[in-house]
């Protein structure tokens, strides 16, 4: 990838720090550091101040980062020597007398590490700093999450297609994971849920040994990474004749799902869009089926800033790529939910996924 999307984001990350008192910062999270820098290891910092940004790490990486960041400087510590050691010395070179921290990725103990290496600089602890920048994509991190979105939807074609009644949930979402990769996707972006029937009420469902014929549906919650990215999705097939109650309440979803979707655009209020799905669900009566915020952004992790919920009070803005998500759980008899990841653009939102959604389009086997 272009340096100069890297040379962007340290460059706005420089102008959030000359707004606090501090004269660099050092990020401590290794997402954060493989954003800033497209490093994909771990054990790594980066120092970034006025100067050319530095990233610490030690001799395991030399090669890696020479790889996949040859414009960023390192400062690999000798065997023995800890990282603590090397932060002070950067810090030093650097002429820090103020440091900005990431409180949310340093534990006390690193904390106190640090405070005493470095003597009398101090430390500003700062929150959200690369994660605010990161919720804004850009041009290479839109293309990858298309990427994405695309092995995504390959693997589930394959799956959809040789699904059988007597296939395990494991045995799917196991299925899921193989083409992903087969299709040029580094893995799953999280364990695949896969539920038959009543283990559908469970947002966050385990896949166990239960068969896809145990019920007449099954929700399939998957993604894919792809280099550095990730997609999201869910959907819920049909595996035998449709009951008026599938029908019912799949429909309240896929309303809400795509009134939400109709209000999404720069500028709209997070919690406005939270709204649009959630009215659709309330007046049909299963507001409190529905226990969990819209959605979420995606992006290097699978959940990243910002999130779609009722008390997000902010506005939604062009290049932002979030889930949206309605769902509605009834304890004993099943869930249905449905996912697609949205690009936020200037006049709506570009929906990234093209797996068929309507009711009629998700039957499968018979
Ligand atoms: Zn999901
Ligand atoms: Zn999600």
């Amino acid at each position: 990838m272009a340096e100069s999307y890297f040379q962007q984001r340290i460059e706005k990350l420089r102008r959030l720090v000359r707004r606090t008192q501090a004269d660099a910062i050092l990020v401590t999270d290794f997402t954060n550091v493989t954003y800033l820098t497209g490093f994909t290891g771990d054990d790594s910092y980066l120092l970034v101040g006025p100067k050319k940004p530095i990233i610490l790490s030690d001799p395991r990486y030399t090669t890696q980062l020479e790889e996949e960041c040859p414009a960023i400087d390192m400062e690999i510590r000798s065997p023995g020597t800890k990282m603590i050691e090397s932060v002070a010395k950067v810090a030093r070179q650097a002429k820090v007398s103020q440091l900005a921290v990431e409180a949310s990725a340093m534990s006390l103990a690193l904390r106190e590490q640090v405070e005493s290496a470095l003597g009398k600089v101090s430390l500003v602890p700062t929150m959200n700093m690369v994660e605010s920048l990161r919720q804004i994509k850009d041009k290479s991190e839109i293309e990858a999450t298309r990427e994405a979105v695309m092995f995504a939807e390959r693997a589930f074609g394959v799956v959809r297609a040789a699904l059988t009644s007597d296939q395990t949930e494991k045995e799917v979402a196991d299925e899921i994971d193989h083409q992903v990769r087969r299709f040029g996707g580094s893995g799953c972006s999280f364990p695949p849920i896969v539920a038959v029937g009543p283990r559908a009420a469970l947002p966050h469902a385990r896949p166990t040994d239960r068969r896809i014929g145990e019920s007449d549906f099954v929700l399939i919650d998957w993604g894919a990474k792809g280099r550095l990215y990730m997609s999201d999705l869910t959907r819920v097939l049909a595996t035998a004749r449709i009951s008026p109650k599938l029908e019912r309440i799949y429909g309240v979803v896929l309303k809400a799902q795509k009134q939400a979707i109709a209000a999404i655009r720069a500028g709209a209020l997070m919690k406005n869009v939270d709204a649009a799905a959630r009215g659709v669900i309330e007046k049909a009566g299963f507001g409190k089926q529905f226990g969990h915020g819209l959605g979420h952004g995606v992006g290097l992790q699978i959940h990243e800033a910002p999130r779609l919920a009722k008390t997000e009070n902010v506005p939604l803005q062009a290049g932002m790529v979030v889930t949206v998500e309605p769902g509605i759980y009834l304890p004993g008899w099943g869930g249905v939910r449905i996912e697609d990841d949205v690009l936020v653009t200037r006049t709506g939102g570009e929906v990234l996924s093209s797996v068929p959604k309507e009711l009629a389009e998700c039957v499968v086997g018979g």
